[in-house]
C-alpha cells in the first residue's frame, strides 16, 4: 500500500472489508485509518490526495487484515466508546455495548425519582466490571458517588483501573478480584450498597457455539458464558445481595433478550426489593431489570 493516497488506501481498505462481510466497509475503513494516523476523519478527507507514509500504510494494512477475518473493530482500535466516554479495551474485557447504557439510564431516573441516598454518599459496586465501563461512567456522573468494582479476571482488572486513571476517577473507585460479592469476603468492615449494577455473562453454555465468530472466537469466554440456562451469575449476586444492601438500595442487572420474565421471578423470590421492574433498550427489548429495596 506503500505510495499510495489516502484515499486509494481507504477505496483499497473499503473493498476488502466489503468482501469479507463487513456491514459499514467505508465507514469502518475511515475510522481504522483514523484511528492508526492520529488524523481526524475530516482532515482524512481534505488531505485525501496525500500520500500515506509507508509506516502508518504498513499499520493500516495489518488493521484491514485483522478486521476481514473477523476481529472487532474495538479490539483493533483498542477503544469504544461508552455513554459518550472512550474506554480502552482488548482481549480480555468484553466490548461495552449500546444496551449496555440503559443500566446508566436506569440509576440516573432512581437519583430523579426518588432522590437516591439524598445528601449521603451512595455506596455503589459494580459486579463484573470488564473494561470498568459502567462504575467510570457513573463515578464521572455521580460525584458523591463511592465505588467498588469487581472482577474475576486480573487482566480485566488492570484494564478497566488504567480507564479509571484515563477519567480521573481512580480515587474514587476500589478494585476487587474475585466472584461477585464473594470478593468482599473476609474485608473489614463488611462493605454495603446502596448501589448495584452488573451485567453478568448471560449466554447459555450451549448458545456460544451459535454466536457471531466476531464474538465467539474474540470475546472472553468469561463474559459471556452464563452457564446451562444463562442465569448462573443472577443467581449468585442475588444470593449475596441481601446482605450487601445498605438502605436505601437500587440495583440494576442487565439480562439478555429474553431473560427479563425470569431474572425477575429470581428477584420475586427473593422477597427483598419493594419494587421490581424493567427498562427497554433501544430496539424495544426488556433489557435491564431494576429492583428498589
Ligand atoms: N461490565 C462490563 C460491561 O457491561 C463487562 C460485562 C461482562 O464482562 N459481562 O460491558
Amino acid at each position: 500500500m506503500s505510495g499510495k493516497t489516502i484515499e486509494e488506501a481507504l477505496r483499497g481498505a473499503s473493498f476488502s472489508l466489503r468482501e469479507a462481510g463487513v456491514d459499514h466497509p467505508r465507514d469502518e475503513a475511515e475510522f481504522m485509518l483514523a484511528s492508526i494516523s492520529g488524523l481526524p476523519r475530516l482532515t482524512l478527507f481534505l488531505e485525501r490526495g496525500c500520500n500515506l507514509p509507508a509506516e502508518t500504510a504498513a499499520l493500516y494494512r495489518d488493521a484491514v487484515r485483522r478486521r476481514c477475518r473477523g476481529e472487532p473493530l474495538a479490539y483493533i482500535s483498542g477503544v469504544k466508546e461508552f455513554y459518550g466516554l472512550d474506554f480502552a479495551v482488548n482481549c480480555h474485557v468484553l466490548v461495552p455495548r449500546p444496551e449496555t447504557e440503559g443500566i446508566v439510564e436506569a440509576v440516573l431516573e432512581w437519583i430523579s425519582v426518588t432522590g437516591g441516598t439524598g445528601t449521603g454518599p451512595i455506596d455503589t459496586v459494580d459486579l463484573g466490571t470488564g473494561s470498568g465501563n459502567l462504575a467510570i461512567t457513573l463515578a464521572r456522573l455521580l460525584p458523591r458517588a463511592r465505588f467498588r468494582a469487581v472482577d474475576r479476571s486480573p487482566a480485566a482488572l488492570q484494564i478497566a483501573s488504567s480507564n479509571a486513571v484515563r477519567h480521573a476517577v481512580q480515587s474514587r473507585i476500589q478494585w476487587h478480584h474475585g466472584d461477585y460479592f464473594k470478593a468482599f469476603t473476609g474485608i473489614e468492615p463488611w462493605p454495603r450498597f446502596n448501589l448495584v449494577v452488573s451485567n453478568p455473562p448471560y449466554i447459555k453454555t450451549s448458545d456460544l457455539a451459535e454466536l457471531p465468530a466476531s464474538v465467539r472466537c474474540y470475546e472472553p469466554r468469561l463474559a459471556l458464558d452464563g452457564g446451562n440456562d444463562g442465569l448462573d451469575g443472577y443467581r449468585s449476586l442475588l444470593r449475596d445481595l441481601p446482605a450487601y444492601a445498605a438502605k436505601p438500595c437500587f440495583m440494576a442487572l442487565e439480562v439478555g433478550a429474553g431473560q427479563a420474565e425470569a431474572v425477575t421471578a429470581l428477584c420475586r423470590e427473593l422477597g427483598f426489593f419493594r419494587l421490581l421492574s424493567q427498562r427497554l433498550d433501544y430496539q424495544g427489548i426488556p433489557r435491564v431489570v431494576t429492583g428498589l429495596a
